[in-house]
């Protein structure tokens, strides 16, 4: 059976910056935890990250640019924090390498997990278009990366595999 990484906040985990959680009841996702599919992870906490932390964004970048060193992510008193946030995108990375992850669904706007939207650096609550530093990475290694607005998706994907 194909394992889905999906973040640790999406099952309920109080793993936020806030110590919060951003439960998706859903039921194809409930199966699929509940057959042992589902392999949780949160970039920055895996990273060492405290609960609660700060709120962070990526500062005029994107993921990538994070990844490359072209772009930090900062935290809202002005705090570096970009080692954090490439450590925990290879601790993600690792994981799926290791466990044969082709496909992951994480949490939409995060600036380690958004795989469509991030916030913009300016902590005003302004979406752009982007993805966070763990999104890129596994984009980056051949993972398909979805948010939890597409679980459907992601279920097509896995019938249409046979997986
Ligand atoms: S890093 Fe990802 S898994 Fe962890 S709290 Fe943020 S969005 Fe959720």
């Amino acid at each position: 059976m194909k394992k889905v990484l999906v973040s640790a906040c999406l099952l309920g985990n109080k793993v936020r910056y806030d110590a919060g959680s951003l439960s998706v009841e859903h039921a194809v996702l409930a199966k699929w935890q509940a057959e042992g599919r589902l392999v949780s992870v949160c970039p920055e906490v895996d990273a060492g990250m405290s609960i609660p932390r700060r709120p962070a964004e990526i500062f005029q970048g994107q993921g990538a640019s994070v990844l490359n060193g072209e772009a930090d992510v900062i935290e809202k008193d002005g705090d570096i924090v970009s080692d954090y946030f490439t450590k925990g995108a290879s601790i993600a990375l690792a994981l799926c390498e290791k466990l044969n992850i082709e496909v992951a669904i994480l949490a939409e706007s995060s600036p380690s997990c958004g795989s469509s939207f991030i916030y913009d650096g300016s902590f005003t609550g302004n979406r752009i278009a982007g993805e966070g530093v763990t999104a890129a990475l596994l984009r980056q290694h051949g993972i398909q990366v979805f948010s939890q607005h597409e679980i459907a998706d992601v279920c097509q994907l896995i019938e249409a595999a046979g997986e």
